[in-house]
């Protein structure tokens, strides 16, 4: 890797510039309890101030500081009725009549249930534009870090160039994507276990929003062998996942969509970087290889039940720490994208059927072409109940079963992932008895 967030005069440039003026983090080792709860209040306040730059050396010094790390989790979240009453103004600005069963949906966002379809059939092409701003809110990124107006517009571009046409890879899988990983990180602690900032949590759920913006219902497999010309542009190499990330940027450079413009060089370089980081390990090509780079890490620092997450964790190498905090939101956005089998039944029976309409398409299209029919994409030989077997027992169970190491809050879908698998069992069994 040659990522110029390694080079130490980064670091150092860094932490100069977001370490507090008052070098509070001394101070409050030196001083006596009291004193520590008067700096404390104090920090909040600025945390709560409108003043950027202060905010964002108070989220440091908050993340430099065991002691106050929980205080950043508190931030991140909005008391209800702030969240209804700007979702309202949110949802009248635009051509929703019908707030309420919006809302009923909304309310469910950070659920283990939550379906993505019901709010589509109210909102349609605007689904993506309605949670990403739900969990924005949520997080309260629009205070002092993101700008609301290009935010939207930001989005409002990266949903358009999801294509409705393209029946799995659109906006609703981006949707369930992005859902799914603001359960983790928000339900997992993650942000005080990793140390993580604003700016880190940020950068994840963009990651999700963009992960597969102008995808073309095509895999990468196809893409080599057709030689199209983003294959050609990314050297056969994570041809989509490069793609997508570097068309999301092309976006976000934009002036009117520049919803980072109020952030200092080196954390947007930061965003940036998290951003590929984050989608290049979309790659499935890569599962096996991150999936047991996770496995080995985990055992190395003993974390186990949600357990000694904060080991991996180095106050004295920001590279080091840069590592293995990319290494679990990477590992969130992966498994959120193949956490279709964790979704209830209903849910999870759409996901398939719509995967697979896209993958046989596609081997149609191989095979007009003369080109090798990828796995899973040949609508004679494939046997959807079965792929569904392997898919669960070698990808989807493993990787849940490892990050529950990390975020033991998500033993819920373990749960659905088993019961799925149960039913596809059943059907395949059904089916065999049957020949
Ligand atoms: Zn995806």
């Amino acid at each position: 890797m040659s990522e110029d967030i390694y080079e130490p005069e980064f670091h150092n440039s860094l932490s100069m510039e977001i370490l507090p003026s008052d070098n509070a983090f001394d101070w409050i080792t030196q001083s006596s309890k009291v004193q520590q709860s008067i700096e404390l209040e104090r920090q909040i306040v600025i945390a709560n101030s409108s003043n950027q730059e202060k905010k964002l050396k108070t989220m440091s010094f908050f993340k430099n500081n065991p002691l106050f790390l929980k205080m950043t989790d508190e931030m991140l979240l909005l008391n209800k009725e702030e969240i209804n009453s700007r979702r309202k103004s949110s949802l009248e600005s635009g051509d929703c009549q019908d707030i309420v069963p919006i809302n009923k949906i909304l309310d469910k966002i950070q659920s283990f249930d939550f379906n993505v379809f019901e709010l589509n059939d109210l909102v349609e092409k605007r689904t993506l534009e309605f949670i990403s701003n739900e969990i924005f809110e949520r997080g309260n990124f629009f205070e002092e870090m993101i700008d609301e107006k290009k935010f939207k517009n930001f989005i409002r571009e990266i949903s358009n160039g999801y294509d409705r046409a393209v029946v799995y890879h659109n906006d609703l899988h981006a949707c369930d994507v992005l859902q799914t990983c603001y359960v983790m990180i928000s339900k997992g602690n993650l942000v005080e276990n990793l140390s993580l900032n604003e700016i880190d949590i940020v950068a994840a759920y963009l990651s999700a929003i963009c992960h597969d913006y102008k995808h073309n219902g095509f895999n990468n497999m196809f893409h080599v062998n057709d030689k199209t010309s983003i294959a050609i542009t990314y050297n056969d190499s994570s041809v989509l996942e490069n793609f997508h990330v570097a068309e999301s940027f092309k976006v976000l450079l934009k002036p009117e969509n520049n919803l980072l413009c109020k952030l200092q060089k080196e954390e947007w370089r930061l965003v940036r970087r998290r951003m590929i980081d984050c989608i290049l390990m979309t790659d499935m090509a890569n599962h096996a290889k991150h999936l047991s780079g996770l496995k080995a890490k985990l055992e190395t620092f003993d974390v186990k039940g949600g357990n000694n997450v904060n080991k991996m964790i180095f106050p004295d190498n920001a590279a080091k720490t840069y590592e293995n905090q990319q290494l679990i939101l990477g590992m969130c956005l992966h498994t959120a994208d193949v956490s279709n089998p964790a979704k209830p039944l209903n849910i999870n029976i759409k996901w398939v059927d719509l995967v697979f309409l896209e993958f046989f398409n596609q081997g149609d299209c191989e095979k007009k072409k003369g080109l090798p029919v990828s796995l899973l994409c040949d609508r004679e030989t494939t046997n959807v109940n079965k792929s569904q077997i392997g898919f669960i027992n070698f990808v989807v169970l493993p990787t849940f079963d490892t990050m529950m190491n990390v975020i033991p809050q998500i033993s819920q879908y373990y749960e659905i992932i088993k019961s799925n698998l149960k039913r596809y069992e059943e059907l395949y069994n059904e089916q065999q008895k049957k020949i």
